[in-house]
């Protein structure tokens, strides 16, 4: 079972998340414990406070060593060699999230996000006590919150068990950092005339594959190049699966241009 804490001052905003759809299913069938924890508990002044002006200047309040480290310690224990929880900070200066990295962490031990407010964390907090910090993309918001809560159900959907069908992880966007997923149709077969492709209705498996491969690669191609350059790039990777795959990939690729 995947263990997640989560240090917020800001409890309160994952109630409903944590209780709905897969999310509130996994904990319910016991795939995964999340357990949120109210930073203003390890505050002791009078005003339970978090943060304090920054050093050198500058508008906004910054989170202080203290209650953060304390917190921390208390939930994860103390960093080095024999912490056994990982402690993941949300921040737009971390490593942008991926669908690997989640793959490690839904593998991994447990996980303590916090969730960073104001301006930032101070950076001593980061140097003692954390041990990675992980953005979910060039923009920034007010809070860690949400993005824990991204990173919280790209998680939870990779647990064994949770996903009603587990085929559907394989054949989505990002699978492995290879391709988007091509274009989905469900009934009615013409709405406001326009059809569902002909292939899809013919019951031609094989076909079917076929085409569904082609216009994931097309659709990679025209949106995210980039997903396809970084593979390329990356094409020297020793394991076996991933080689033929991108063979595979690149075989759709030539088979594409000779198309057009
Ligand atoms: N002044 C900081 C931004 C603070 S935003 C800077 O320039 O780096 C306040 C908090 O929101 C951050 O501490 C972080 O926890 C969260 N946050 C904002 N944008 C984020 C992003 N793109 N990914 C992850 N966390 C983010």
């Amino acid at each position: 079972m995947l263990e997640i804490d989560i240090l917020t001052i800001f409890p309160d905003l994952f109630e409903p998340f944590l209780d709905t759809a897969f999310v509130g299913l996994a904990r319910r069938e016991g795939a995964v414990a999340i357990h949120t924890h109210d930073l203003r508990e390890w505050a002791s002044d009078r005003h339970r406070s978090v943060d304090d002006s920054p050093y050198g200047g500058g508008p906004g309040m910054v989170m202080t060593p203290e209650p953060l480290i304390p917190a921390i310690e208390s939930l994860a224990g103390k960093k080095g060699s024999g912490r056994k929880v990982r402690v993941i900070v949300l921040s737009p200066q971390g490593r942008p999230l991926d669908q690997e990295r989640l793959s490690d962490l839904s593998a991994g031990p447990p996980i303590l996000l916090v969730c960073g407010r104001y301006e930032g964390i101070d950076q001593r907090v980061l140097d003692l006590a954390v041990d990675e910090e992980i953005s979910i993309g060039d923009y920034v918001l007010s809070g860690g919150e949400i993005p824990s809560m991204v990173l919280i159900e790209g998680l939870v959907r990779l647990l064994p068990g949770v996903l009603g069908n587990p085929d559907s992880i394989e054949t989505e966007s990002f699978r492995g950092g290879a391709v988007l997923e091509g274009p989905q149709y469900t009934r009615p077969p013409i709405y406001r005339g326009l059809s569902v492709p002909e292939i899809l209705r013919s019951g031609d498996h094989a076909a079917i594959d076929d085409w569904r491969r082609k216009q994931a690669l097309a659709r990679t191609r025209d949106r995210r190049p980039d997903l396809i350059q970084s593979r390329v790039r990356d094409a020297d990777c020793t394991h076996e699966n991933e080689k033929s795959r991108l063979h595979h990939d690149e075989r759709l690729h030539d088979d594409l241009h000779h198309e057009e």
